[in-house]
């Protein structure tokens, strides 16, 4: 059984529905990356994930032995700046508590679980500092460390790196990469950019205006990619070797209001293929290969 399972799922903000009908499953051991620009519901969706906000249709599936209070959180490191100005050691043992909304009252084993989470990151030494005086680098393992206090199955990286420097954030991603293979860990990774997650994912998810417009294995992504918003998000990478020419797809227009979105496909408005009824009716989720789906009404044509 799949570790967690969406089925069906909608969520609303401030009376607007801003998810749509997701349909995903994440298995032990995975490592999905969801990726979508502001407004895609990617937060939103964390946010049900974490169960501080409650679905409005379908629902989320927990396996059985998978409690929402065992789910690790690793947001933006300036998410944890803002939680908690106190000790390192604090913020690693606030861990312990936010997953279960208690009131800061520490038992001894959740004091032991912070010091190894501590060990584990190499982090001992910095237990007495405070955590304005850390660098971005370490702030990160900080929050690595506060995700794995609750001894997770499953870790919700909210865009861990964004805000960090290039240099550092190759150090970060390696490190979670290593602890998840140690661990046995299983990660939902967002993120607003597929350049970042290309080397570190199995799967790819990508949202946009609250939709799963394709998903599919990284090298089904990155190869063939079939959703127009997926090309044109790909379009964008810097290519490492100058020799290699891509063609650079410019959406048009912006982004609409995610809680308005438009009729039928929502990125009818930007995409160059859209037709008729592309606005009229809501594309079908299309199987195109094995472990690849699109939303898109041009890949159910190629498929009858
Ligand atoms: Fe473009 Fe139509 Fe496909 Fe939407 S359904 S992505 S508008 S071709």
């Amino acid at each position: 059984m799949a570790l967690i399972k969406c089925e069906n799922v909608s969520i609303g903000y401030e009376g607007q529905m801003v998810v749509h009908g997701l349909n995903f499953e994440i298995n032990q051991g995975d490592y999905l990356c969801i990726v979508g620009e502001n407004g895609s519901g990617k937060s939103t969706l964390v946010k049900s994930l974490l169960g501080l906000k409650n679905v409005d249709k379908g629902k989320i599936v927990f396996d059985d032995g998978l409690k929402q209070t065992e789910i690790g959180y690793l947001p933006q490191q300036t998410d944890v700046k803002k939680d908690f100005p106190a000790s390192v050691y604090e913020v690693v043992l606030s861990g312990r508590l936010n997953s279960r909304g208690m009131k800061p009252f520490y038992t001894a084993e959740d004091k032991k679980q912070a010091w190894e989470k501590m060990d584990m990151l190499g982090i001992r030494d910095l237990a007495k500092q405070c955590f304005r005086d850390l660098s971005g680098g370490q702030r990160q393992r900080l929050g690595i460390a506060r995700a794995l206090a609750v001894n997770p199955k499953l870790i919700i990286c909210d865009e861990p790196v964004s805000a960090l420097d290039v240099s550092i954030r190759a150090q970060v991603l390696n490190l979670m990469k290593e602890l998840k293979d140690k661990l046995n860990l299983t990660y939902i990774f967002i993120s607003h950019d597929l350049s970042v997650v290309h080397h570190i994912c199995d799967r790819v998810a990508v949202m946009y205006l609250g939709r799963v417009v394709e998903i599919a294995d990284k090298k089904q992504i990155y190869e063939n990619p079939v959703h127009p918003y997926t090309k044109a998000l790909l379009s964008a990478i810097p290519m490492p070797d100058p020799e290699v020419k891509r063609e650079r797809i410019i959406l048009q227009g912006d982004v609409p209001n995610p809680a308005d979105p438009p009729s039928g496909c929502h990125f009818h408005k930007r995409c160059p293929y859209a037709k008729k009824e592309c606005s009229e009716t809501v594309p079908p989720f299309v199987t195109v290969e094995p472990g690849h789906q699109v939303l898109c009404w041009l890949a159910e044509e190629q498929q009858s």
